[in-house]
This record gives structure tokens, C-alpha cells and sequence, in this order.
């Protein structure tokens, strides 16, 4: 709806003159002294060794936290206050968040947007709740956190087990305010706008653009050479489609919820492989090869260095269920 008008109102001539300002200041890399709770997920678990968790200064008011063991989040400081986007998969991690936060600034906690539904962007609400923030998600994720909050639960149990934390902790903290298409939040002279672009990974998966900074936080609909979960989407075709409009958006960094700072380049890379993947797992539909040997013949050797790439089998698993049924039995 309201997004074509996003693409045309984003260069503005003052968003310009303070952009390049910002260009010219190197990304400052704040090495975090890790307290237990930022501890991430053995690096066993992932297949290779992950880097420890980091705080990233993108500009002089915008932070992008990266654990690429975990999940990620970003937040603005303002004269005003700041604003938030995701709070980690725990209250635990969620507090070192915001003990983080409070390093750099003691302005109240204003905003908290969630995302997507999954429970490792918005299970660490709760001490962010505390603060008297105002919780913000896209109308669909507001509904799927509360639909699936007992099976996101129960897939993440183990997770929690392996870190150390108690999963009786976590409390489902709803948002206060929802919106369908598109929403702007002033604050501190900024400008932030929340934007629906329809289904990506999931319905409800929300862009988030820093017009002054030329930055755009993208959900799950997008990870950097990352072969993302195909249990939620409704459409893949959707899915494409708008990280071909992402793609063409005016920004020069990407900040994911998942993996490392990207770009544009890097986001029609994973289109390209999206589509790639999903037609050739429709063909194999067409063509009555049964599930089990569409995983033993596609092993897409072309993205084994992707980030993922051990999960081939249940992603062609997911692919079938949605092109043979149209159903999603996880969103039930
Ligand atoms: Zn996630």
C-alpha cells in the first residue's frame, strides 16, 4: 500500500547531507566483555566456530548488536530516547541487552518493535517491559506470537538447556500497538518507518528503514548466504518478490535479525537462490518424486558453504508440504 510511497520519500535532500556524514565515520566494533548470559550456543551446534557475539556503532545514533550464534538486534539513541528491534530468545539475554544499552546511553527505552513471531526475537521482552516501553509488531506477528507461543517454546527448550537458562522465565509480552502496511515513529528528530511488504519467511516479517542513515533492518525474510527455514512462508513467490524490491530500496546496509551487516547485492544473492530452490523442488513435485528422494537427489552442491546447508533435508521437506498441500502445519 503506503510502501511505493517509502521508496520515493527516502532520499530526502537533509537525510542525504546527514548520510554522508555518517559515511565518512568508520564502523566502530565494540568488543563486549561477555557476561555469562551473552554466552552463545556451542559452536559444535553450528557446524563451525562462531564468532563471538559483538556490539557494531553503524552510525553516531544507530547500534547493530550481532551474535552469530544467536539472534540479533539493533537500537537508535536519541536525546529523546531509544528504540529497539528484537530483544534475543530469553529474558536473561534479553537484560544483558539492555545492560548494554545502558552502556551507551541512560535516555528512557521508548520503543521495542518484535519483528517476526519467533520466539528468539521477542522472548526476551520482559525486561525491556519493565522499562515502560512501548511494545510495537506488524498485526499478523502480534497474532502468530500468541497462536504458536507453546510450540515456540517447545523448540527451544533444548537451546535453553544447553545455555543455562530456565524456560519457566520466559513470559509472552504481546505489543501494545499494531499496524497492517506501514507505521513511522518520530523520535528525537528521527524518523523510523516499520513496513509490511507482505509474506516473506512468514506473514508478518517487518522491514525497518533509518532513513537518516540509509539502514535497513530486515526480519527473517533475510540472512547473508544463509539457507533460511522454509517451515512458515505461505509463499515463496511473495518471498522473492520482495527481497527483489528490498534489493532496489536506496539503502547501503542491510542489518539482519540473523548473521552479519550486508547489502544489497547480498539480498539478491538469496532471492536468486530462493527462487533457484523452489522451483527446483516444484519440478521435482511435478515430475512424482516422492519426498524422500527429492532429498536424496537435490543437494544443491552450489550453496554447501551457506550458512544452513546441514538443514537441506528438512527445508525440502518444508518445500513439499507447502507446494503439495498449500498448508503450513507448523502455523496450525
Ligand atoms: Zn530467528
Amino acid at each position: 500500500m503506503a510502501t511505493t510511497a517509502f521508496t520515493t520519500a527516502f532520499p530526502a535532500i537533509v537525510g542525504r547531507l546527514a548520510t554522508l556524514a555518517h559515511r565518512l565515520l568508520p564502523v566502530m566494533i565494540v568488543t563486549l566483555a561477555m557476561a555469562g548470559a551473552l554466552a552463545p550456543t556451542p559452536a559444535a551446534a553450528q557446524g563451525r566456530a562462531a564468532p563471538p557475539a559483538e556490539l557494531k556503532q553503524i552510525t553516531n545514533d544507530l547500534y547493530f548488536f550481532y551474535e552469530f550464534a544467536g539472534s540479533n538486534a539493533v537500537f537508535m539513541v536519541t536525546d529523546e530516547g531509544v528504540l529497539v528491534i528484537d530483544t534475543r530468545t530469553h529474558p536473561r539475554p534479553g537484560q544483558a541487552l539492555l545492560d548494554m544499552i545502558r552502556k551507551v546511553t541512560d535516555k528512557p527505552i521508548k520503543w521495542v518493535i518484535n519483528s517476526h513471531f519467533h520466539g528468539d526475537h521477542h522472548f526476551g521482552n520482559a525486561p525491556f517491559k519493565a522499562t515502560g516501553a512501548t511494545f510495537v509488531a506488524q498485526v499478523e506477528t502480534a497474532r502468530l506470537m500468541q497462536h504458536v507461543q507453546a510450540k515456540e517454546m517447545a523448540r527451544r527448550i533444548d537451546g535453553f538447556k544447553n545455555q543455562g537458562l530456565d524456560p519457566n522465565e520466559v513470559k509472552l509480552i504481546l505489543p501494545d500497538v499494531t499496524f497492517d502496511n506501514t507505521m513511522t515513529i518520530k523520535l528525537g528528530g528521527r524518523e523510523v518507518r516499520l513496513m509490511y511488504l507482505g509474506p516473506g519467511q512468514q506473514a508478518g516479517d517487518t522491514f525497518v528503514a533509518f532513513p537518516h542513515a540509509h539502514a535497513l533492518f530486515t526480519p527473517g525474510a533475510f540472512g547473508k548466504r544463509s539457507m533460511p527455514n522454509m517451515a512458515f512462508t505461505p509463499s515463496v513467490d511473495s518471498w522473492v518478490k520482495l527481497l527483489e524490491q528490498v534489493a532496489a530500496m536506496d539503502v547501503d546496509r542491510i542489518l539482519p535479525a540473523h548473521g552479519d551487516v550486508a547489502n544489497r547485492a547480498d539480498v539478491k544473492e538469496l532471492a536468486a537462490m530462493l527462487a533457484d530452490e523452489y522451483a527446483t523442488v516444484k519440478d521435482a513435485v511435478a515430475k512424482g518424486l516422492s519426498v524422500d528422494d527429492a532429498i536424496k537427489t537435490l543437494t544443491f552442491p552450489q550453496y554447501k558453504d551457506w550458512r544452513n546447508y546441514n538443514r537441506l533435508a528438512g527445508e525440502i521437506r518444508a518445500l513439499y508440504e507447502l507446494i503439495q498441500t498449500g498448508k503450513r502445519s507448523y502455523l496450525d
